[in-house]
């Protein structure tokens, strides 16, 4: 008997119908000796719309009220989902964030959770019940309803499984696994059966939407059995790994590097668009000058990614450029500009519409090469590489977002990763 904890994405349970097709992978579980907790995200398109309505009611609004609007959404589909466990004979009850409770911070919108009580969790499982929390939600420390950030039910899932000391946790989602690369962009991807936690964290922290960031994080930190796997699957088809081994789970496992036999060079392609670049042209090249410029912005709660400082030509000036989302364009330019009198430079320029294409693999600590294979296989193309970045395990390049489909096409059959068959 094992203690699994499942989360379905919002494709997963955008109808009626489609929770009851999510809950029969429960019911296989549940008849099958385990332990099951759910945790459920809202239907697709759900907290889009809400989040409309929120900024249709005032672009300037309280962040709590954003909170308590936008977490409603998975308070319908947890009811929904307990409400169709029940029907099919399984004892099942709703759990909103606070009545768990999930304690977070009070950064609304994009809250961090602190700590989750098991106890009611434990004692319904242990008496054979099955427990369905909203995801993306939890509680302040001033009591009051907190969202996770988009994506969070991710997030919300592996705290739980880790909380209740679980042995799996199975994000349930509208692919079957994760791929090279996004499936949707390239039809040749191909399914991994393993990848490691620190490949997949770069991977969602460079674009790749199918796991919230936080939510590997927090795996890695609590050693989570992680698995992607779909809802659309047939849940009465035998359990068995893509690589034939007896993980009895169909799907991707994310894992320690350790579990992984075969490390692949690069393991897969990722993309982000929308990302906005700027230039500071002849920075007073001081001690402090780069502190004083990003500093300025996290003042102004603007991320900043991808960052290049040349060394100064005559000892006196630099260059700096660096990227931004495209939304956060406009403020950051502004932020610079109004700080002219604290930060020294002689010109800034910048433009939207850039692509960060990724390449990621563990194999890249022990392989030489890679990023000038990767400039090569761009080139080729005749795709003009704006900036570069790199790690111990990805090199990034921001290029024009025109050519990024086929940047990460070109990579992706560069690397060798396209399926055999297509
Ligand atoms: P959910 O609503 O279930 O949380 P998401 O839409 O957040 O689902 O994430 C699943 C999507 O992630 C897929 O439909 C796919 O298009 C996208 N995706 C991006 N990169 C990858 C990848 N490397 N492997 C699998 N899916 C990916
Ligand atoms: N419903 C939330 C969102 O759309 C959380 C999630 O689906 O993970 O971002
Ligand atoms: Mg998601």
């Amino acid at each position: 008997m094992a203690r699994i904890v499942v989360k379905f994405g919002g494709t997963s349970v955008a109808t009626v119908e489609r929770i009851r097709q999510a809950a029969r992978h429960v019911k296989r579980e549940v008849d099958a000796g385990h332990e099951v907790a759910v945790v459920v995200s809202a239907m697709s398109g759900k907290t889009n719309e809400l989040v409309g309505w929120v900024n249709e009611a005032s672009p300037l609004h309280d962040a709590r009220e954003y909170d308590a609007v936008v977490a409603s959404g998975e308070q319908v589909t947890a009811g929904l989902m307990a409400i169709v466990l029940s029907e099919m004979g399984i004892q099942s009850r709703s759990f909103a964030g606070w009545q768990v409770p999930i304690r977070t911070d009070d950064a609304h919108g994009a809250a961090r959770i602190t700590e989750i009580d098991p106890t009611e969790l434990d004692k319904r499982m242990k008496d054979g019940w099955v427990p369905v929390i909203t995801g993306f939600q939890g509680v302040s420390p001033h009591g009051r309803l907190t969202t996770l950030g988009r994506g969070g039910s991710d997030t919300s899932a592996v705290a739980v499984a880790a909380a209740v000391k679980a042995d799996r946790c199975d994000i349930y989602t509208d692919v079957d696994g994760v791929y090279t690369t996004d499936p949707r962009i390239v039809p040749k991807a191909q399914r991994l059966a393993r990848i490691s936690f620190e490949e997949m964290l770069e991977m969602a922290s460079l674009g790749a939407k199918v796991l919230m960031i936080r939510s590997v994080e927090m795996a890695m930190a609590y050693k989570v059995r992680l698995v992607v796997r779909s809802t659309f699957d047939d849940p009465d088809a035998p359990q068995v790994a893509p690589d034939g081994s007896n993980t009895g789970v169909p799907g991707t496992l994310v894992c320690d590097e350790d579990e992984i036999v075969e490390k692949q060079i690069v393991s897969g392609v990722t993309l982000a668009k929308a990302e906005a670049k700027i230039t500071l042209r002849d920075v007073k090249d001081n001690p402090g000058v780069a502190a004083a410029i990003f500093g300025t912005l996290a003042d102004q709660g603007i991320i900043v990614d991808m960052i290049v400082q040349n060394i100064a030509d005559d000892g006196a000036t630099t260059d700096i450029t660096f990227t931004v989302p495209d939304s956060e364009y406009d403020k950051a330019i502004k932020t610079l500009k109004d700080a002219g009198d604290r930060i020294e430079y002689a010109r800034i320029s910048g433009s939207k519409g850039g692509a960060k294409v990724s390449v990621v693999g563990v194999g890249m600590r022990s392989h030489a090469g890679v990023a000038s294979s990767m400039f090569k296989a761009l080139a080729d193309k005749g795709i003009n590489i704006q900036l570069i970045t790199t790690s111990e395990i990805k090199t990034s390049v921001l290029i024009d977002e025109q050519y990024a489909e086929l940047a990460v096409r070109a990579l992706h059959t560069y690397y060798g990763l396209d399926k055999k068959d297509a």
